[in-house]
């Protein structure tokens, strides 16, 4: 069994720091969905900034890399645990693009 949709969600907020709401969902099709939004960026008027990523430890990696990104482009004095992987996430991407599955905007 694997870790339960709250203690993904602990894990997650704790990895992203204070500045993100996290919460973790059930999609349709059962599989778990990501969502990391931004409450700094939230206050302005539109949408709310925010990555939204399927799947269980996929969903967790894009989406926080998707944050880690938000966080250094946005708000570069902030510190959160995530900014460790900064290079991981960027080689991560990197990977992607090479690959031309990515949906991001
Ligand atoms: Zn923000």
């Amino acid at each position: 069994m694997t870790a339960s949709r709250s203690a993904r969600g602990r894990r997650a907020a704790a990895q992203a720091g204070p500045l993100a709401r996290v919460a973790v969902e059930v999609g349709a099709d059962e599989q778990l969905v990501y969502k990391i939004s931004c409450s700094a960026c939230t206050a302005r008027g539109g949408k709310p900034w925010s990555a939204y990523r399927p799947g269980a430890d996929n969903g967790y990696l894009a989406a926080m890399d998707r944050w880690t990104f938000h966080l250094v482009e946005k708000h570069p004095g902030e510190d959160a645990p995530c900014l460790a992987f900064l290079a991981e996430a960027q080689q991560r991407l990197h990977e992607r693009r090479e690959g031309g599955t990515t949906t991001d905007e």
